[in-house]
């Protein structure tokens, strides 16, 4: 499985692929607007994300603007049937209309910190990425 973790502190951002490193290859950005060209990039190349682990709070381009302009690039590219990205939202930002904003911009999950590796391979788990990452090993 192809994995994009956005996040600007960059102890997090090692954290994360240390927790990540066994499912997947990691790939990362500093803030929302690096993470668009990232995923544009891969569109292009027919070598999409399958999950982006997304910061919100991020110098130039956040986290919530980021995950918009995802959502409408891939709409743009309907016609070639591309599977949309599952997205985690990671982040400070703990009161329920912020949740709800993220939800309603298009991501799948939504996680506080701190939050442990546990918690962030349920929610992968749940959104039933383990298989696909399985299925790309072989
Ligand atoms: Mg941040």
């Amino acid at each position: 499985m192809k994995i994009l973790i956005v996040e600007d502190e960059s102890s997090l951002q090692e954290l994360m692929q240390l927790y990540l490193a066994d499912y997947g290859t990691c790939d990362t950005a500093d803030n929302g607007a690096e993470a668009l060209e990232t995923v544009e990039r891969a569109i292009a190349a027919d070598q999409p994300y399958d999950l982006i682990c997304m910061d919100i709070m991020m110098p130039e381009m956040d986290g919530m603007e980021a995950l918009q302009k995802i959502r409408r690039m891939e709409f743009r590219n309907t016609e070639e049937s591309l599977p949309s990205v599952k997205v985690i939202m990671i982040t400070a930002k703990d009161m329920a209309k912020d949740m709800m904003s993220a939800y309603n911009a298009g991501c799948e999950a939504y996680i506080t910190k701190p939050f442990s590796r546990e918690k962030l391979l349920e929610q992968i788990r749940e959104l039933g990425l383990f298989d696909a990452a399985q299925t790309n090993c072989q």
